[in-house]
């Protein structure tokens, strides 16, 4: 019996940083470690850390100066560092921050116990390969431990599409998916722990194209309609999409499969088709608003969201004008928008930049814009009756929380249990979720 130990892991960035971290907490259960809620009471603490905007890799320097002192009270204790700022630095980490005891990027998790097991007091441990291998397949879960109602699983990782302002390419690697039947796997087993819901995560899932069990790649919408099978598994989501990889099929699994939720994340970056040319997306203004069209046809009511970059190199005003233009004409139900952020070594890094006072102010106006769709697609809601699948219990005595298919948050005062799939009446929309009565 191995002893019981502790375990702080803490988590930035995308979903898919916390599917790893779940794995990774996972597979180190097999080394004696259980998660703990703070790095004062670990005897391990992992930052698993995110590449993806500047300034990341000072964050997690800092992060690691917090734990000095523990490290010394506590000399046993290890420090890993794992994720794209791993990938990215590599023995650097180490240079700077000699107390750290191991680094692993994200494509060599599964070698994470025994790296674990090696590292402490003068040993340093350090592994950034790209291996063949699936990693998630080495990353056994733990039999039966009771999972949440929703649950990530990252079916696709990497990216081959080198936009020029982006990280993930040289962090995450060439894409690569896996292979249909470990994914319906680990989701039978998910569903048999009690996960309702099933978000689909890759950086470009929708180019999902894992083999078969007929030996033949699988398309994303093929997963789909496999995992719709699945007793038990009431909800399937999928992000994030990029606008070239949204097939026929996939749009017609809109239309046509009752387990996927009205809800897509659909990148376009701008609206102006002379920044997108020089962001190498390799799809136009039009392009992506003819998709939208389509989409819409085979599924009316689909919720929409997006991914913004103001202030790119060389963005003039009237590149943005285009990029207000693109969401009035869109109407999004939520969207992230970044200010855009240099990254050493990428083809934007290089160019002109536009003033940080003059990001800040576009930022400001597209937030806005957003905000106003966001609310109005909330409001929208009043009245209408709903799926939700409920989570947790609400912040008041006696009610409950969970999301609606369109993924909005949702109040009602009920006596449910987390997983009850149930009706509800829409009755109000607050700042940043709706409230309602069971049906
Ligand atoms: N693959 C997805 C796509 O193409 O839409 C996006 C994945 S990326 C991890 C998430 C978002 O981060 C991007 O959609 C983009 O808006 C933002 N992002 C990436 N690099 C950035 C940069 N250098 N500066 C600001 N935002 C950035
Ligand atoms: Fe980055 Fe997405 Fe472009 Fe790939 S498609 S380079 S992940 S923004």
């Amino acid at each position: 019996m191995t002893q019981s130990r502790k375990l702080f892991i803490k988590t930035y960035g995308c979903q898919m940083n916390v599917y790893d971290s779940e794995r990774m907490a996972e597979a180190l259960g097999g080394n004696g470690y259980d998660e703990v809620g703070s790095p004062e009471e670990a005897d391990m603490i992992l930052l698993n850390t995110c590449h993806i905007r500047e300034r990341a890799a000072e964050k997690i320097y800092s992060e690691l100066g917090r734990y000095k002192e523990l490290k010394q009270a506590k000399p046993d204790l290890k420090i890993g560092v794992a994720g794209c700022v791993a990938q990215a630095e590599g023995a650097e980490i180490m240079r700077r921050q000699p107390m750290v005891d191991l680094v692993v990027g994200p494509q060599s998790y599964h070698r994470l116990p025994e790296m674990e097991a090696r590292a402490g007091g003068r040993e340093k441990v350090i592994d950034t390969d790209f291996p063949e291998e699936d990693k998630f397949a080495h990353l056994a879960a733990r039999p039966k431990a009771k999972r949440g109602p929703t649950a990530f699983l990252t079916v696709q990782e990497g990216c081959d599409k080198f936009c020029a302002f982006c990280v993930v390419p040289y962090t995450r690697g060439a894409e690569v998916s896996r292979p249909a039947e470990r994914i319906l796997t680990e989701a039978r087993d998910l569903v048999d722990r009690g996960v309702r819901e099933l978000t689909l995560l890759g950086q470009n899932v929708n180019a999902y194209h894992g083999q078969g069990p007929d030996g033949r790649d699988w398309t994303l919408a093929r997963l789909i309609r496999r995992l719709a099978e699945i007793d038990g598994l009431a909800r399937i989501r999928f992000t994030t999409s990029h606008p070239n990889d949204m097939s026929d099929d996939l749009i017609a699994a809109h239309g046509d499969c009752d387990k996927l939720m009205p809800y897509l994340h659909l990148p376009v970056q701008s609206g102006s088709d002379r920044i997108l040319k020089r962001m190498n997306r390799s799809h136009t203004r039009d392009s992506y608003l003819r998709l939208i069209e389509r989409i819409r046809d085979a599924r009316p009511d689909i919720l929409l969201s997006g991914d913004f970059i103001v202030g790119f190199p060389e963005e003039t005003d009237n590149d943005f004008r285009d990029t207000l233009r693109l969401i009035e004409e869109v109407g999004y139900g939520q969207a992230y928008s970044f200010k855009y952020s240099t990254r050493p070594g990428t083809p934007a890094a290089e160019r002109a930049q536009v003033e940080e006072a003059v990001k800040d102010a576009r930022l400001q106006e597209l937030q806005a814009l957003i905000t106003r769709q966001q609310r109005a697609a909330q409001d929208a809601m009043v009245g209408r009756e709903v799926g939700v699948l409920v989570e947790r219990p609400g912040r008041m005595p006696g009610q409950v929380t969970g999301k609606s298919d369109h993924l909005h948050a949702v109040h009602m005062t009920a006596d449910l249990n987390p997983g009850a799939l149930v009706r509800v009446r829409i009755e109000s929309s607050g700042t940043n979720s709706l409230a309602g009565v069971l049906v």
